[in-house]
């Protein structure tokens, strides 16, 4: 079920409970400004998750509030995930769902980096 991305930040969301260490996950990342794991589901024969520690709801959240230095870890570590797999040379995609309309599920923010693969359109037709 989509969430509504204006909603108020839940501090007991699957992702806090991964960054607290509540919930196991299978971690490939981390460091001051975000943690990246496994996705659960993947849909791609590479499919990580990219989080800020920070409590954000999503990207439209983290972007109006989240200060320059958050700002630049968070896309620093998205990079960093990336060429640590290998994904630069062949390529690889990112995507941020956000709120209903943009199918966000999970209510902290998170950047999905695919590769492994060709992927194929950037929407199912
Ligand atoms: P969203 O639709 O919010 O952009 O994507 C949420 C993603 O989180 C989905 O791809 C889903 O498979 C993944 N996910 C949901 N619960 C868990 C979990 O407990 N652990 C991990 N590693 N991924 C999860």
């Amino acid at each position: 079920m989509p969430i509504d991305a204006t909603q108020p930040y839940d501090h007991g969301n699957i992702f806090a409970r991964i960054l607290r260490g509540e919930l196991p996950a299978r971690i490939v990342h981390e460091d001051e400004w975000a943690i990246a794991f496994h996705d659960i589901n993947p849909q791609a024969p590479v499919h990580i998750l990219v989080v800020p520690r920070g409590p954000y709801v999503s990207w439209d959240d983290f972007s109006a509030r989240a200060d320059a230095e958050e700002i630049a870890g968070f896309i620093r570590a998205v990079g960093a995930v990336a060429r640590a797999h290998g994904l630069v040379a062949p390529g690889y995609r990112l995507l941020a769902n956000v709120g209903g309309h943009g199918g966000q599920e999970v209510p902290h923010l998170h950047v999905h980096l695919f590769g492994g693969a060709p992927l194929g359109p950037m929407l199912a037709r």
